[in-house]
Order: C-alpha cells, then structure tokens, then sequence
C-alpha cells in the first residue's frame, strides 16, 4: 500500500500511485490512460479533499512558466506553482496580486479548487482572481474557460472534480507595498460590539482569539497609497495599543510597521519557514459577516471544550463573489478559522456541535478543512450544487475525476 500522507500527517492517501509529471503534455498523457485519476497541489489540506481511489496527479513538477502582462493587468502560470516561490518574479514584473492566504506555500491549482482566503471585506477569495483557465478534461484534451462564459463560475471553484487545472490566468495589478502592524488585548463584548469597524480598520485585518473573554492580538496589514492621501496607522484599536514590532523571522513575516512588498506582508509565514504551529489540524466556517457577533456569540458557548485543543482561533473577512461553490457566494463572510493541536480525534468528535452551533446563521465549511458536515447538509448550503452536479455529468460521463470525498460531500 502507498504510504504517503497530507502534510499534517492526518490523511493516509488510499490512492494507488502518485505520478508527477514534468509536462502538460504527460499529464493530458496520463489522464487518457487512467481510469481514475485526481490532481493534487502541495498537500496542505486537512481532509481528503485531494485523495482518490484511483491515481495521483502531483501537479508540482510542471515548470511555472511565468508569463507576466502589464498591458492586459493579468499573470499567467502553471497550476503546480506555490505563491511564495512565483510571487518575487510577478513583483519584479511590477505587478501583484489582490490578496494571499496566509500560508505562502501552498500551489495556485490547490487553492483556487478549494476557496482559499486571506482576509480583508473588499477582497475575495484566491480563486475570485481568476480570469481564465486551462485543464485536462476526461478524454485528455486541454479546455480552455474564461470569465464570460456560462459556465466559468461553476468550473473555477472545483475541488478538483472538473480535471486537471494545468494553467491559470490571474487578475493582477500594479506592485504595492504593505506594512502589518498589531494590536493588544480587546474584551470580547467590545470586539462583538464593533466588529464592523474592526474589520475596516485596515486593508486587510486578522483578529486572534484563544475564546477566554478577549480578542488577544490583532494583526492590521494595511496597504501604502502611492497616491492621495498618506496612510495612517492607530496607535490603538478599540483601545487596544500598538504592540511593539516583531521583525521578520523563520516563523513570521514582519510584523514592525516597515512598508515591504505585497508578497512579504500578505501572508503570516515565510516560504523559507515552518508553516504556522507546524503540528496541527484545521477547521474553518464562514458565516454571513451580517450575523458576525451572533455567530460568535453562539461558539462562545462551547468554550470549555473548545480551548483544551485548540492552538488560536483566526477571525478574518472575505467579499462576496459569484462562484458556484464558493462559501463566499452571495455576500460577504466571516472566517472562523480553528488551529486545533493534533488531537484529530477530538477535534471530529467536536465539529458536530460546533456546526450546529452555526447551522441557524448557514454556517458553510472550508473545502479543504475538517468538517462533519455530509451531502445533504452542504446541498442545503450551496444553491447552485445542482447546477454543478449537471457540468460535471456533461463533462465527466465516466466519472474519471470522482473521488469518494466528492461523491460523500457533493454527491457526483
Ligand atoms: C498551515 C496551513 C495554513 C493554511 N492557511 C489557509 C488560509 O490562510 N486560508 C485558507 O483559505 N486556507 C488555508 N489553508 C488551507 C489550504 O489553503 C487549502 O487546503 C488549499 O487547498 C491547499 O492547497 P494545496 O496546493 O495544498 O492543495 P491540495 O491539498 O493538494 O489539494 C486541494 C484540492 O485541490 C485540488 N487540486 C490541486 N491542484 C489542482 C490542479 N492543478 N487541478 C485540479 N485540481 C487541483 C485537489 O484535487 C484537491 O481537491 C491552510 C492550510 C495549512 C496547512
């Protein structure tokens, strides 16, 4: 039996094989021989979002090729690349893009087939970046889809069922620069009274909270103007002080009020690092930002069995968008990110009450992040699933790039 695993150790992928081709063209190669294959980015989910019963597609050997276009305000690249190793040369281009998540090593093809988010109400999610695409369809051939058509938003956000994404056009704009800066401790019934202005207080804001009766730390990442009026940075936040600055180290991006490019202060951790605690699972649910404080409110009622797992709990905000399966459709959301210790177990046997917890406020899970939650309840989720259940069945009559996670959590 293959014995590798996700990179929290947790998954045992049951696939039989994992094949990393250096071409598009063994990859389309591949796809027509196997009867079962699925695309996986650099592992980093906490389910097994990316397993299959059939073969892996290791899409991290396909070279980048980078192609910056100033003129068109777009980048496009290879699928398999990771944001913190191609980001350097898309700045050096004088370009940038809109937002990161906070873990910069992760592929562009994994996070656009899962939702990943950074923070920030005006920004969407990764995949809302993408303008056009390139995949390996079930017959091997490549097909090409870009905003504008009919189909473009239900195939952008895919949790790998539409094939293999082997390039991506992104949205980008010019370079810019960024500083981070943090914040002290807020009582919860402050934070829960103004979370709207939190929120707006910078560009993009992250808020961390251990649920003991306070938001312990908040991170501002705030984009400098390159023109107008020049930025300002509170010294406090809801009276919270500045925190003193932390400079950049193996674990941390600079968090000291120095401006440094988009790609240094966007995400959290440094490619050269251990990604965050580096022995952890994740859950994450978002809820409509419009029931914010009651949704918190509702999880604050689990505290004691929450904190004797968990590592910190990350709240940001993601703008709305129209992807069929984004948690992000139809208006803006909440993140409620859980870095638990690696207590798996406990963790699962934990989620149930935690989702029904946020069932009343259409609390929807992470893609790529552990969930309880089964197919009925996401079909209740996600309107437009059974639209996407029809483009899968035109575009995969076979059902090649079915795994047991998408028939167990989208039905097809
Ligand atoms: C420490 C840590 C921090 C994280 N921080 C964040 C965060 O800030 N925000 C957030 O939203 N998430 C976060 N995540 C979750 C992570 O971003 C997602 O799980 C993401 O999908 C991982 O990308 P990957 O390349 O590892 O994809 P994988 O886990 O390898 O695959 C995920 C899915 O993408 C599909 N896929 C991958 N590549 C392709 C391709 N080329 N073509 C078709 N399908 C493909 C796979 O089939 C699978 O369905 C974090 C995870 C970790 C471990």
């Amino acid at each position: 039996m293959l014995d590798e695993q996700n990179w929290s150790g947790t998954i045992t992928y049951r696939a039989s094989a994992i094949e990393r081709p250096a071409s598009v063209e063994a990859v389309q190669d591949l796809v027509a021989r196997l009867p079962r294959v699925r695309a996986l980015g650099t592992r980093h989910s906490f389910n097994d979002v990316a397993d299959t019963d059939g073969v892996l597609i290791d899409m991290t050997g396909v070279p980048a090729d980078l192609v910056p276009d100033a003129e068109r305000s777009t980048i496009s690249l290879g699928a398999g690349a990771r944001y913190g190793l191609i980001a350097p040369a898309i700045d050096a281009a004088g370009l940038a893009l809109h937002n990161m998540g906070s873990l910069p090593h992760i592929s562009i093809g994994g996070a656009i087939a899962t939702g990943t988010h950074g923070s920030g109400t005006a920004l969407g999610s990764l995949s809302t970046a993408v303008t056009a695409m390139e995949f390996v369809d079930a017959s091997g051939s490549i097909r090409r889809t870009a905003a504008g058509d009919a189909s473009f938003p239900g195939l952008v956000l895919h949790l790998g069922r539409v094939g293999v994404v082997t390039r991506v056009t992104l949205a980008a704009e010019p370079s810019y620069e960024m500083r981070q800066d943090r914040f002290g401790p807020i009582p919860w019934s402050t934070f829960l009274a103004n979370i709207a202005s939190v929120f707006d207080a910078a560009t993009s804001v992250c808020c961390f909270t251990g649920w003991d009766g306070q938001v312990r730390e908040t991170l501002l990442k705030s984009r400098i103007p390159t023109d107008g009026p020049s930025l300002v940075v509170p010294d406090a936040l809801l009276g919270a002080p500045r925190l003193p600055p932390t400079p950049a180290s193996e674990h941390r991006t600079a968090v000291d009020g120095t401006a440094g490019p988009w790609w240094d202060r966007l995400p959290h951790f440094p490619i050269t690092g251990t990604p965050s605690v580096g022995s952890e699972v994740q859950s994450e649910h978002f809820v409509p930002l419009r029931f914010a404080a009651d949704a918190l409110d509702a999880l604050m009622s689990l505290h004691e069995r929450i904190r004797p797992h968990l590592h910190v709990t990350e709240l940001r905000t993601m703008a709305a968008d129209d992807l069929w399966l984004s948690p992000s459709q139809g208006e803006p959301q909440l993140c409620i990110a859980f870095t638990w210790k690696k207590h798996p177990q406990a963790v699962q046997a934990l989620l149930p009450d935690l989702e029904a917890r946020l069932a009343s406020f259409g609390g929807r899970p992470h893609w790529g992040k552990m969930s309880s939650l089964d197919g009925s309840a996401i079909a209740e989720l996600y309107p437009r699933l059974p639209a996407f259940r029809d483009l899968i069945r035109a575009l995969d009559p076979d059902q090649k790039f079915r795994s047991p996670f998408s028939e167990r959590v989208l039905g097809c």
